[in-house]
């Protein structure tokens, strides 16, 4: 765990410090507190006396930082603002939702900030003017647009055709909603996740979205795919293949290999792939439920960085991620745009 360094003078203090989602402020000694758990990003303060460290004790976004400053005695007020300085620059520290965001339901950005190096509250801002569809007609749809109304993404369509059976519940969908149209329970399950998301039909509409996402179905719908790449509409294949999630490639149109990239690729390593591929297009296959929840929270986390383009390219650009929970592992396989396809990729 490394030493908290001094803050830098250019840092401004939040008005209403908090620390980040699950962070706490706990002590390794008598004048020693450490903050973060993980070594890539905790930190240790040493050499605090106790009215500092009550005061960082203190921090839980509803008091001010003069209040806070208020705590320690008169002597030690600006080591507390040096701490404070230091875990602002390090983003452990950063200001608190005003309290009429706070009471929304659901939106929870946690500690992505502290991985992407990027500020809670434009994190939130950005994720509230993206929109998404998941397209897909099984189980990993409805997880994965939970999950994304959850992370505050403005817009959620889950674009699912036929009616919820009992093969689908149990991530989203709930023993009443068989025999309902999925789309509809869905919109439902999505609402329940949180109340604000909209969740109307984008495609076909004015508004494109940033992301589609083609679940379920081990080879996405040809025509589907089509009319995507036609409209430069950047998509995400993510699908449970006999146990195995896999999530990507992202499909950036004319930026990133394609599917049908993927598809040559295939075909030169199975000369009979295309017509497996022909008899799984558009058909979900059906995956077990710790699958699904895994394959799930894999493509959220990829989409969540998709949808913050200053972020450096994430894993699936030109690559699948495969998730085995039964042996618990993850392999990264590698795409690359294929010489004989057209989409301009190379
Ligand atoms: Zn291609």
């Amino acid at each position: 765990m490394s030493e908290l360094p001094s803050g830098g003078e250019d840092v401004m203090l939040p008005l209403f410090p908090q620390l980040l989602p699950g962070l706490e402020v706990l002590e390794r000694g008598v004048d020693e507190v450490q903050i973060g758990l993980d070594p890539r990003h905790g930190v240790v303060a040493s050499g605090l006396p106790p009215s500092v460290i009550e005061a960082l004790r203190s921090i839980d976004g509803r008091t001010t930082v003069h209040s806070l400053l208020a705590l320690a005695e008169s002597e030690h007020t600006e080591q507390l603002r040096d701490v404070l300085t230091g875990l602002t620059e390090l983003g452990l520290v950063s200001e608190a939702d005003p309290p009429t965001h706070s009471a929304e339901p659901g939106v929870e950005a946690g500690l992505w900030s502290l991985r992407s190096g990027r500020d809670q509250s434009r994190i939130k801002a950005r994720r509230a003017h993206c929109a998404v569809v998941v397209r897909g007609d099984g189980r990993l749809a409805v997880a994965i647009a939970i999950l994304l109304a959850k992370a505050g993404v403005g817009h959620v369509e889950v674009a699912a055709e036929g009616t919820v059976t009992e093969h689908d519940v149990g991530c989203g969908y709930t023993d009443d909603d068989i025999g309902v149209p999925r789309r509809k329970a869905a919109a439902g399950a999505v609402r329940r996740s949180n109340p604000a998301t909209r969740t109307g039909r984008l495609v076909g509409g004015d508004r494109l979205p940033e992301l589609v996402l083609l679940t379920d179905a081990v080879v996405p719908a040809p025509e589907v795919v089509g009319l995507l790449v036609q409209d430069g509409v950047p998509h995400l294949p993510v699908r449970v293949r006999d146990g195995i999630g896999i999530v990507g490639p992202l499909v950036i149109p004319g930026r990133t290999s394609c599917l049908r990239c993927a598809d040559l690729h295939r075909t030169e390593l199975d000369s009979r792939w295309p017509r497996i591929a022909g008899q799984l297009a558009g058909r979900p296959q059906r995956a077990d439920l710790a699958d699904v929840q895994a394959c799930a929270a894999l493509a959220v986390a990829q989409t969540l960085r998709v949808l913050s383009p200053a972020d450096k390219p994430p894993p699936v650009w030109n690559a699948t991620v495969e998730i085995d929970p039964y042996a618990a592992k993850v392999k990264h396989r590698w795409w690359p745009p294929h010489p004989r396809c057209h989409c301009g990729a190379r």
